[in-house]
């Protein structure tokens, strides 16, 4: 390919590709499991276009961007070696036949780091979230670590806030428990309403107050 506009819309189109939240039926990706499976369902089957691309995904794929940067930097300039820290490390491992995949922000030695940007101050003064910690303790299932960090960044105030996070096993299982949920929920079918994290939910309005056909 040499000609200008077929470059650019090929790099545009990639660009897209990168920003929206698409849908892979083939595996269940780790930010999947660690919220409540009828989110999912809603996400993918439900939801207007707004939801699958906002200012709020594009944001946080950038900054995800930026860091991998940084870090590829600080190695480069002998700051930091590339055996205490890795960017954008891809994970996978099977369950009950079904395959989950992930990318970890970061491991720095021993320990699972992964950057949540926010405009939500209570991200910042609160406890962690529960599909955050979920995520983070799923990686650590993925990758046999057992130690996390979650930095919150506010992103108005640039306030950062982390929280040491331990593997907790009764939590893996039961998320482990909905990646057949999860799966089916992909493929359109309509799962059980579990409650997992309803505090930080985008539609915990329509969900618990309201029929979600309604707003579809
Ligand atoms: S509000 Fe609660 S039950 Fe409804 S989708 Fe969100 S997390 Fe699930």
């Amino acid at each position: 390919m040499s000609n200008v506009q077929d470059i650019a819309q090929l790099i545009v189109d990639k660009l897209i590709n990168k920003l929206m939240t698409n849908v892979n039926r083939e595996c269940v990706y780790v930010t999947e499991l660690s919220k409540c499976a009828y989110y999912i369902y809603w996400l993918y089957n439900k939801s207007p276009i707004e939801h699958r691309i906002n200012n709020f995904i594009i944001e946080g794929t950038l900054m995800h961007f930026v860091i991998e940067k940084i870090v590829k930097k600080l190695i480069e300039e002998g700051a930091v070696s590339p055996e205490h820290v890795k960017s954008e490390i891809d994970v996978e491992k099977e369950f009950n036949g079904i395959t989950i995949k992930g990318r970890v922000d970061l491991i720095i030695n021993d320990t699972i780091v992964e950057f949540k940007f926010t405009h939500n101050p209570r991200l910042i003064y609160g406890l962690p979230k529960v599909w955050h910690i979920a995520q983070v303790n799923l990686y650590m299932w993925m990758t046999g670590l057992r130690k996390g960090l979650i930095i919150y960044i506010h992103l108005p105030s640039l306030n950062v806030k982390m929280w040491k996070v331990s593997y907790d096993d009764e939590l893996v299982s039961n998320r482990l428990s909905k990646v057949n949920d999860v799966m089916i929920a992909k493929h359109g079918k309509e799962v059980e309403k579990e409650m997992f994290g309803c505090d930080i939910c985008p539609i915990y309005a329509q969900c618990r107050f309201a029929r979600i056909d309604m707003f579809s």
